[in-house]
């Protein structure tokens, strides 16, 4: 019953279990019908020698000579099984084709006895009786797949010697008789509980090959559905990233939006007071912004908004943080900068800008800021900080826009000219820290 001739089987299409037990039983039959086909000249040729001095070597040929063209048809016939799977339908005629062949095969066996047997020669009889019990008993084993193939063929052997004993009419005889009828009666009740193990193994193993394949299906199933579901979990992740950078950036110019600012501002006023380490707010603001608008429409001011974030973001340095703080009011986070270096960035910035030409203008068009500096210091909350660079980015446009203005602390030595001293913009001008003081260069 090897495991791989029912998957061949499954091969010429799907069988249900049913068709697929009863080709596994026709499988063994047939195999073993070869097998005990292939044994078979050992029993008939000693046989025919055994007798062939007695009636002569031609009549033993003969009886030879039909129980092998039996034998030769049976082993062609069930050797073809297995390279040419029928289909279902035709598994009853390979059945019962085999069946007649083992039936007229058993026939045979039974006639040695009118071949080999003289009237009076009892030797000569029981000698073929011996033969024909032990022919007739391995066959039980050989065809147990079908308990038709074994009652056909012990009935065919005992027929002949049967229709002798009862010509004969002595007691012997009749003793002979009784004794292969009850021959005949036992091998065919160890026929019927071979084939119920048979079966009943055939049964299981099936069953266990058809579960085997589902859980094989069910296996295959639970691996699609898991890449699948990996795929979607990547999708997923690729989805909550994008939102994350969504929920970070800023539409129009594609910089960090406020509520990423203020976190990492922040973050920076905790690294800063932690390790005692500076850092500069840059607030930047585009003049008369308003009148762009006015005269170019809304369109190419956002192209400006962009233009002006490209110029930043490729002169700060990546630690630095660039973001729109609200309308054209940008944010810039100078991380390890103090306020001199701040500074010169911010003027650096600001030069860039002004000789920046914008392609979106049809003529040349000089737009310029102001940018407000503002350098952390200690106990600084996000609030204050930026209050701080928003009061001196007003105080740059205060003074007449285009330049830098750096929130000087009340310590600072006033000098005229350089240092003007300052209304906050955002909050109540009696406010005491609007007594600070900005420092601011054109
Ligand atoms: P100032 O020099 O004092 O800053 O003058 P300003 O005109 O730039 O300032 P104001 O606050 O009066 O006007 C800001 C203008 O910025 C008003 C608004 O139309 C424009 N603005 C704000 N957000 C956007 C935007 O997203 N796109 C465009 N195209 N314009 C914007
Ligand atoms: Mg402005
Ligand atoms: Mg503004």
């Amino acid at each position: 019953m090897g495991g791989g001739s029912m998957s061949d089987a499954l091969s010429v299409g799907v069988l249900t279990h049913r068709e697929e037990v009863f080709f596994e039983q026709l499988r063994v039959y047939l195999a073993r019908t070869r097998t005990a086909i292939l044994s078979a000249p050992l029993a008939w040729a000693l046989l025919a020698y055994i007798h062939g001095a007695n009636v002569g070597y031609g009549a033993a040929l003969t009886w030879v000579a039909s129980i092998a063209a039996i034998d030769a048809v049976a082993l062609i016939i069930s050797s073809r099984f297995e390279n040419n799977l029928p289909r279902p339908e035709r598994y009853a005629f390979w059945r019962y084709r085999q069946h007649f062949l083992h039936a007229i095969a058993g026939l045979a066996w039974g006639f040695s006895v009118f071949f080999f047997v003289r009237p009076g020669d009892v030797v000569a009889e029981l000698v073929t009786y011996v033969f024909l019990v032990a022919v007739s008993a391995s066959c039980v084993t050989a065809l147990s797949p079908f308990r038709t193939a074994v009652l056909l063929f012990t009935v065919g052997v005992w027929i002949p010697p049967m229709v002798m004993m009862g010509m004969a009419g002595d007691v012997l005889h009749w003793q002979l008789l009784l004794g292969a009828m009850a021959l005949l009666g036992v091998q065919n009740l160890f026929a019927w509980l071979a084939n119920r193990q048979l079966l009943e193994g055939i049964e299981q193993a099936v069953s266990n090959r058809r579960l085997n394949e589902a859980l094989l299906l069910t296996r295959d199933e639970l691996h699609r559905a898991n890449r699948d579901l990996e795929a979607k979990n990547r999708e997923l992740t690729g989805m909550t990233q994008r939102l994350r950078e969504l929920a970070m950036h800023d539409d129009l110019t594609g910089s960090f939006n406020r509520r990423y600012l203020i976190s990492q501002i922040e973050e920076e006023i905790a690294v800063c007071a932690r390790h005692g380490l500076v850092a500069t707010l840059l607030m930047l603001d585009l003049d008369h912004f308003k009148k762009i608008n006015d005269e170019y429409g809304h369109l190419p001011g956002d192209a400006v908004l962009r233009e002006v974030t490209e110029i930043v973001q490729s002169t700060l340095r990546d630690s630095d943080v660039f973001a729109r703080y609200g309308g054209e009011e940008f944010v810039a986070i100078l991380r390890m900068t103090g306020s001199d270096e701040a500074k010169a960035l911010a003027e650096r910035l600001r030069h860039k800008i002004a000789l920046h030409v914008f392609q979106v203008f049809p003529e040349r068009r000089q737009i310029t800021v102001s940018i407000g500096v503002a350098e952390y210091q200690i106990g600084d909350s996000a609030d204050t900080w930026l209050e701080r660079a928003d009061s001196a980015l007003y105080q740059a446009k205060a003074s007449g826009r285009d330049r830098v203005m750096v929130y000087a602390q009340l310590s600072l030595p006033v000098q005229s000219g350089s240092v003007i001293s300052f209304a906050r913009r955002a909050s109540s001008a009696e406010d005491s820290e609007a007594a600070g003081r900005v420092t601011g260069t054109e």
